[in-house]
């Protein structure tokens, strides 16, 4: 078991001379921008959220004004960044932020994890980052490092072996007395970067790494076992049928309905979907043919389901159209950037072609 010391030292100085320091959400300790990049970066890219960051903050820039949104504005400003309960929660979380800690973010690890879709690693994030607390995240990447580092024989798909995991990686941090507060927010970054760039899930450069010298899988030749994760996600497959009306006059416009607020999608806005064919194809019955376009299937890998979405376009003119139903609208395409819309649903609209 390395020295908690020595790996905190070398961590941090190689964070500091080599780790990653022009990510806008580095270099503050406003809990807000530190809590919202970490959320956008569960499952997501750095590249994408590169993206997202600034765009959200320019239109949120506080806790209060996220609180005060609209859902579906939160949620259309997410559209395309998947899992979208995180931004449900976002949203819940800013609302809880306001009305019960009168808009300051809690400053303890415990405390911050009351609140709704902050989990221990996004908490030790926040709590480490912007007060200096010496708790350590354990992400995914994180886990990988740690896993490595210690040759740790658990099995990470199992409760038991993380929470063992958790508590070796408290004994790593920086010690008090020998490190300052802000060393945290190095080691905390050090021990992301170190994930992300050289400690990686396939080919890891080993040779590059700071901490190679304490690392046991790689002393030992083992570096391709770790981590011990033994549960494989099993998919299960779906097939969807969704039939979108559209009308290609004035620019163009789609007939959208509101999802329900629980299940997939939950919130976003979609054109009518159906479960198996059967439904679609009454509707389509007595249509002209000349109008309708049915669309080669497209795969959508969700977390526990595979979705086949089998879309059909009909064209028509939303004048001469009634009884589409209540929970539905008709939203002119140069619009869609302001509804929250899933990013396949997204990418099937912006191929239409109005007049
Ligand atoms: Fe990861 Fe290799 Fe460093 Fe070990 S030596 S922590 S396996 S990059």
């Amino acid at each position: 078991m390395p020295k908690a010391l020595s790996f905190a030292t070398r961590l941090i100085d190689w964070q500091r001379r080599e780790g990653r320091h022009g990510l806008p959400w580095q270099g503050t300790r406003d809990p807000y921008r530190v809590w919202l990049s970490e959320v956008m970066l569960q499952q997501t890219q750095v590249s994408t959220v590169l993206d997202y960051f600034p765009r959200f903050l320019a239109r949120f820039p506080d806790v209060q004004g996220l609180a005060r949104a609209e859902q579906g504005e939160v949620l259309a400003l997410w559209s395309g960044l998947g899992y979208y309960s995180r931004a449900r929660n976002l949203h819940r979380c800013a609302q809880a932020v306001v009305a019960e800690h009168g808009g300051a973010f809690p400053q303890t690890w415990a405390l911050l994890q009351t609140l709704p879709g902050i989990g221990a690693s996004t908490a030790a994030a926040i709590a480490a980052f912007c007060f200096g607390e010496r708790v350590s995240i354990v992400d995914g990447n994180v886990r990988r490092v740690l896993s490595r580092l210690l040759a740790f024989e658990g099995d990470l798909a199992k409760t038991p072996a993380q929470r063992a995991l958790w508590d070796l990686a408290q004994t790593l941090v920086p010690e008090p007395g020998a490190f300052q507060a802000e060393d945290m927010q190095a080691y905390t970054q050090g021990l992301m970067d170190l994930g992300a760039t050289l400690c990686t899930r396939s080919r890891p450069a080993c040779e590059r790494c700071p901490v190679q010298a304490l690392c046991q899988a790689h002393a030992s030749d083992q570096v391709a076992r770790f981590p011990i994760k033994t549960k494989t996600l099993k998919r299960r497959s779906e097939s969807w049928w969704l039939l979108c009306h559209f009308d290609p006059s004035e620019g163009g416009w789609v007939w959208l309905e509101q999802r329900p607020q629980t299940g997939i999608w939950a919130g976003l806005y979609c054109p009518p979907v159906w479960a198996d064919e059967a439904p679609l194809r009454e509707r389509l019955s007595g249509v002209a043919l000349a109008t309708i376009n049915h669309r080669p299937a497209v795969s959508h890998a969700l977390t526990h389901r595979e979705l086949s979405l089998n879309l059909t376009v009909v064209r028509v003119s939303r004048q001469g159209l009634k009884g589409l139903g209540e929970q539905g609208q008709w939203v002119a395409l140069g619009q869609l950037d302001g509804v929250g819309l899933p990013k396949p649903i997204r990418t099937c609209l912006d191929a239409l072609q109005p007049d």
